[in-house]
């Protein structure tokens, strides 16, 4: 369930890593000091960019392979990320059906929208998630990949986060449960 979620939100927010990279009409190429082979500048922004760009494609790579061959399903020729992400999600019923993989195409799912979020600059991405709350029927249900976590932000309704997510992989960065109110909400 949430590694759709996860899936849709790399897959929406991928290109505009590509958009990053892309040279800006109005800045100048990276000046006289010599040949740079890449074209681009080298700033540590721009680094980062490319390194998760690299990343996440290597990771998607990785991802369809490991997900066709566990379900045996015959090798499908490269394609590009989005196209990836699609397939993935088209198999994700028989992904589901297989605790372990499932599990696997979560985390990846979600470490990769997470880094992916991060490089572009953004603390804290929200996605807006379809379907009506539980607790007020409104469509406000969100997903916070920083936080691992899906809520209703609709500020009178008092439905404790989705725990959607699936049970804790143990693999999280230090984000202690009780750093902040958030739970007293
Ligand atoms: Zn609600």
């Amino acid at each position: 369930m949430s590694a759709a979620l996860w899936l849709d939100a790399l897959a929406r927010r991928f290109p505009e890593l590509l958009d990053e990279l892309a040279p800006s009409p109005g800045r100048a190429p990276a000046g006289p000091r010599g040949p740079r082979p890449t074209g681009g500048g080298s700033s540590p922004v721009r680094l980062f960019v490319s390194d998760t760009l690299r990343d996440i494609t290597d990771g998607v790579a990785e991802l369809e392979e490991a997900v066709r061959e566990r379900l045996a399903l015959r090798p499908v020729r490269p394609a590009p990320v989005p196209v990836r992400l699609r397939r993935i999600a088209g198999v994700l019923d028989r992904i589901d059906a297989d605790a372990d993989l499932a599990a696997h195409v979560e985390d990846e799912a979600r470490r990769m929208a997470r880094r992916c979020a991060h490089a572009l600059g953004d603390p804290e991405q929200m996605i807006r998630l379809p379907g009506r709350c539980r607790g007020c029927s409104s469509v406000s249900l969100r997903a916070f990949p920083e936080r691992d976590e899906v809520r209703c932000v609709n500020p009178v309704c008092d439905r404790p986060p989705v725990q959607d997510a699936g049970a804790d992989t143990g693999a999280d960065t230090g984000t202690d449960a009780r750093t902040d109110a958030r739970e007293a909400a």
